[in-house]
């Protein structure tokens, strides 16, 4: 009976490693000329080991930097909506809500991108949110949470998944003294394929551009996931069918 309820609530999820990027080029007051060398360089870094990842773009960059998000998607990455400048969805009223999504949809529209997946800025979201995405057709919220797996976090008016996301880079900028980032990363993805969990981790291009280490360190994690044979997934391609 457990059993069944778990995959009522839980699809199948095959393992895999998601990387997922926030990118915001200066809307979230971060610093435009970095967001892009981290985004160059991590293409850079995918196209090379020819892997796909999630890019959660604010909707705004499909008008004011059309180039850099057809730039992503003519590689093949998966482009995310992370709002359309960077609002946090709490801060907004229902009606307010529907509009930043809508508005959303027709900016990246006007690049012939349809988003299914939604991250939020600041990881701000509530239920008002769940429920507006999935009545907007977006398939999966993307947040911070520590589920070890996906799962459905509401079915009305359409079932809308959770990926958990469950850490990122920020401590970075928290804790620039100690930036065991990558050491924590590695701990999470041999953990998870040992239990043959998927494992999603964020970052942001213009966090890891701030040092060439962290690319660097990046890049030997993430062929550090090839060497354990774990498949490497943007979150569409883990949605159930
Ligand atoms: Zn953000």
């Amino acid at each position: 009976m457990i059993r069944k309820i778990l995959q009522f609530r839980r699809p199948y999820t095959p393992p895999a490693l998601t990387l997922s990027f926030d990118y915001e080029r200066g809307l979230s007051g971060d610093d435009p000329t970095l967001a892009d060398a981290g985004l160059d360089a991590v293409l850079a870094a995918l196209a090379r080991r020819k892997l796909r990842a999630t890019f959660n773009c604010c909707a705004k960059l499909a008008e004011i930097a059309a180039d850099r998000i057809r730039l992503i998607a003519a590689a093949g990455h998966e482009i995310g909506c992370h709002g359309y400048a960077h609002e946090s969805p709490r801060d907004l009223t229902d009606a307010d809500l529907r509009d930043m999504l809508r508005r959303s949809l027709d900016a990246f529209g006007g690049l012939s991108v349809r988003p299914v997946g939604f991250r939020s800025p600041q990881s701000h979201w509530d239920k008002r949110l769940m429920r507006e995405l999935a009545a907007a057709g977006f398939r999966y919220s993307a947040e911070h949470d520590r589920a070890s797996r996906p799962y459905v976090i509401t079915r009305q008016p359409q079932v809308l998944m959770r990926f958990p996301v469950v850490t990122d880079d920020w401590d970075y900028i928290r804790n620039p003294a100690a930036p065991e980032v990558i050491a924590r990363h590695t701990t999470y993805l041999r953990n998870a394929a040992a239990a043959k969990l998927p494992l999603a981790l964020g970052y942001h291009p213009w966090v890891l551009a701030q040092d060439p280490q962290r690319i660097r360190d990046w890049e030997s994690f993430v062929d550090l996931a090839i060497e354990l044979q774990v498949p490497i997934a943007p979150f569409v391609d883990l949605l159930p069918s």
